[in-house]
């Protein structure tokens, strides 16, 4: 038996660097890892300009007590400039973006002054205010995004904000994608008796894509030796990593085992957890396989904890792991030391503190727990029976960060 922590440790040390990078438009670039820092080339904004509709003054003329007339010297609007510079007794009348004139550095918004017959009245207002600083946004020279981050729309509109329109991104990795078993059928296909519907080919799709991957979808392998053996072949020569359901554990026709045994170096590890104990890491034609178990709730679990830090890291991505949140536990919970537990829960706020409950029965092929549950519970190794109110940690299944 290894850690889960341990198991981590050893897939992510076998992971080389990331696949290498693309350049691609801006607009293709959303959920993309970025492979380069951005650096600015100028200051945002490239001047100081004002924050408001009003009158730009120079702080000398502002009065320390009552009233002060200025004579209108110009319109700004956003987009020009003013060729000339304030002097003392001037103001300018200047729209929302326009860059300051030289010789001003306050601006009065329209509403506090009385204005008519080309002059403004003014009164008493803090020196330096309704500007914005040149480079307060972004510094010229300055990392605006580090690369290995993940891009969202805020990032992306922040680098067209400097002028540039394309990126240096990680290609999506690879991952060819194959469910095994005899009594898995393809949804919408007639099903046989003894036969379930593949959930796993779907679950794990949608979770590789999620964590940046591009899918190669081989379908689903009899418990056959030859037909999977020529089918991890192909999968293994046309993908980043290949990532398996089924078959791994000790049954009559757990075949994976023996297949990855003749075609690569494959462990097979007892990993301390619940559920889904059975893992197949290894190395298969130069790719990194990973044999996850059948059982749905297992596989999809097991995909969180090893597959997808390894597809983060892959994909060039800085942090590996989501972040954990602090729960209260609602109700009591069964947990055997010695092994890390994962509850599906349902993780709320209310009154005042976040509160966890489980989504009820928590068989390792109740995928409907999964669907009802917004975060998984994660009890650790050394903890037994949780009191209710007792704080747990939790991680959002909604990949908020
Ligand atoms: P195995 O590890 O192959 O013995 O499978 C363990 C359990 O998971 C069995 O009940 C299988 O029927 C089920 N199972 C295996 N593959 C899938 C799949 N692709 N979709 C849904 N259930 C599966
Ligand atoms: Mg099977």
């Amino acid at each position: 038996m290894i850690a889960v922590h341990e198991g981590q440790d050893r897939i992510l040390g076998h992971i080389g660097g990331p696949v290498p990078p693309e350049v691609v438009p801006v607009t293709r670039a959303l959920a993309r890892v970025l492979a380069v820092d951005v650096q600015a080339p100028f200051d945002v904004p490239p001047a100081d300009n004002s924050a408001v509709d009003g009158y730009a003054v120079g702080s000398g003329d502002i009065p320390g007590s009552g009233a002060r007339e200025l004579e209108v010297v110009g319109d700004l609007a956003a987009g020009a400039v003013f060729d000339g510079a304030l002097r003392s007794g001037q103001a300018l009348r200047i729209m929302t973006g326009a860059p300051m004139p030289a010789g001003a550095d306050t601006v009065y918004p329209q509403e506090v002054v009385e204005q008519g017959g080309g002059r403004v009245r003014i009164g008493p207002i803090a020196k330096g205010v309704n500007v914005r600083g040149r480079g307060e946004d972004v510094e010229a020279g300055g990392i605006v995004i580090e690369h290995g981050t993940v891009l969202r729309p805020q990032e992306i509109g922040l680098v067209a904000s400097l002028g540039i329109w394309q990126v240096s991104v990680h290609r999506r990795p690879r991952v060819a994608l194959l469910s095994t078993g005899d009594e898995v059928a393809e949804p919408g296909t007639p099903r046989r008796p003894g036969q379930i519907y593949d959930s796993n080919r779907f679950t794990l799709r949608g979770s590789i894509e999620q964590a940046g991957g591009e899918v190669l979808d081989l379908g689903i392998v009899p418990d056959a030796r030859d037909e999977l053996t020529a089918r991890l072949r192909e999968a293994a020569a046309m993908a980043d990593a290949v990532v398996t359901s089924g078959g791994v554990s000790v049954g009559a026709h757990d075949l994976v085992k023996d297949v990855l045994a003749e075609l690569g170096t494959i462990d097979f590890w007892q990993v301390a957890m619940q559920p889904g104990r059975p893992l197949a890491f290894g190395r298969l034609a130069g790719t990194t396989f990973f044999g996850l178990p059948g059982n749905p709730v297992a596989s999809l679990l097991a995909f969180m904890l090893f597959v997808r830090p390894a597809l983060w890291k892959l994909a060039g991505r800085r942090r590996l792991f989501p972040p954990a949140w602090q729960a209260q536990a609602m109700e009591p919970l069964r947990k055997r030391t010695g092994r890390r537990e994962f509850k599906r829960g349902i993780l709320a706020y209310r009154d005042g503190r976040w509160e966890v409950r489980t989504t009820g029965p928590q068989g390792s092929g109740i995928l409907s727990s999964m669907v009802a549950g917004n975060c998984l519970i994660v009890l650790e190794e050394d903890r037994g029976d949780v009191a209710a109110g007792e704080i747990v940690m939790v991680e959002p299944f909604n990949e908020a960060f």
